[in-house]
């Protein structure tokens, strides 16, 4: 295991002392949750249960099915099916900027909850009473990972498989900026201890249901170019979206990515009839946090979201426009 810094080591003490003195933990996540999110709470949970806890796992949003291989995960509820009459003393928040990005669940915090922090978003809004808030960390479950060690947890492969998991799922499988040496080395740890990279990657990369790709191919079809190619977007309609199979749309937004030329991509999907969820990307310098932040979202500068409400053509067009001035100011 890397050292430490002094700081990340105070706050995983305060967190073990919590787990020491406390027995009923709630565990959560963002809305649509991704990868990273859903194995950092997995591993948390994997923590709670070695050291004997009673823990619920509520996410607002149902869990992608591609994710039903890993360990744990049929522990985790929707808001909706969720006990009323758990009563948790401490709640453990992973992979979120701040409490918005919870959804329903935040309406669960009640005054009294010790609220544990796990984050990797430079926005993150310091919102629990112990905050680990690291952006250099390529994701949420490298950090619950060091905890782990750090409460001399034994790395099962059912572990190791969501540690890598979380990682390849935020690092675009290595190819995004937060790839480091450091989320390689913990990735080569996870296969020593027994995580099988080419199983992992069957499951998440080559399960795309049929419905999935008739969107993929529905949203590509609505491919457009904006500032002389500098700015590549597409969207995919309610329409498309309300058929009754579910359209993972994760990951849609990177095949903008191989365009070449392009600075900024950005794809709009309808979730319901004139709310749109952006995903914006950008392959520079060129921040769409800030972008995003202008229409209440957020995220990292080369990864962001918000949602925005309108029809598709002044979704577009309130995007472009927030881009241009982006776009000139380089
Ligand atoms: P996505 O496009 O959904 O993959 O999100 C890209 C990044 O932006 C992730 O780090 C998200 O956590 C973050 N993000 C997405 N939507 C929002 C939002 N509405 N508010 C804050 N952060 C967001
Ligand atoms: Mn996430
Ligand atoms: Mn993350």
């Amino acid at each position: 295991m890397r050292p430490l810094n002094k700081k990340i080591l105070s706050q995983f003490h305060r967190i073990q002392d919590i787990i020491d003195n406390n027995d009923r933990f709630l565990i959560s996540t963002h809305i649509n949750p991704d990868g990273d999110a859903i194995s950092s709470v997995l591993v948390f949970y994997a923590l709670l249960q070695y050291k004997k806890k009673t823990v619920q796992i509520c996410i607002q949003d149902v869990v992608p099915e591609k994710f039903n291989f890993l360990s744990g995960v049929e522990a985790i509820q929707k808001a909706e099916e969720m006990d009323d009459l758990f009563n948790p003393e401490a709640l453990v928040i992973l992979d979120s900027a701040d409490l918005n990005r919870l959804g329903c669940v935040k309406d669960r915090i009640k005054k009294n909850h010790l609220v544990i922090n796990i984050d990797h978003h430079a926005s993150n809004q310091r919102f629990g009473n112990v905050n680990v808030v690291d952006d250099s960390e390529s994701s949420a479950v490298e950090i619950v990972y060091q905890l782990t060690r750090y409460m001399k947890m034994p790395t099962t492969p059912e572990v190791a498989t969501l540690v890598y998991t979380g990682i390849i799922c935020d690092t675009g499988s290595f190819r995004f900026p937060n790839t480091s040496e450091r989320s390689l080395e913990v990735c080569a740890e996870m296969v020593k201890s027994g995580a099988v990279p080419e199983y992992i990657a069957e499951k998440i990369y080559y399960r795309m249901s049929r419905q999935t790709i008739k969107g993929l191919a529905s949203a590509l079809a609505t491919v457009e170019f904006h500032y002389e190619g500098r700015v590549c977007c597409m969207y995919l309609s309610y329409e498309i979206l309300k058929e009754a199979e579910p359209v993972d749309t994760e990951g849609f937004v990177d095949y903008l990515m191989a365009v070449d030329e392009t600075e900024v991509e950005f794809f709009m999907l309808e979730k319901s009839p004139g709310c749109f969820r952006v995903s914006l990307r950008s392959k520079n310098t060129l921040d769409v946090n800030g972008v995003a932040r202008k229409f209440g979202g957020g995220g990292h500068v080369r990864a962001a979201g918000c949602t925005i409400n309108g029809n598709v053509e002044e979704v577009k067009f309130r995007l472009l426009v927030e881009l241009g001035v982006y776009l000139d100011g380089k």
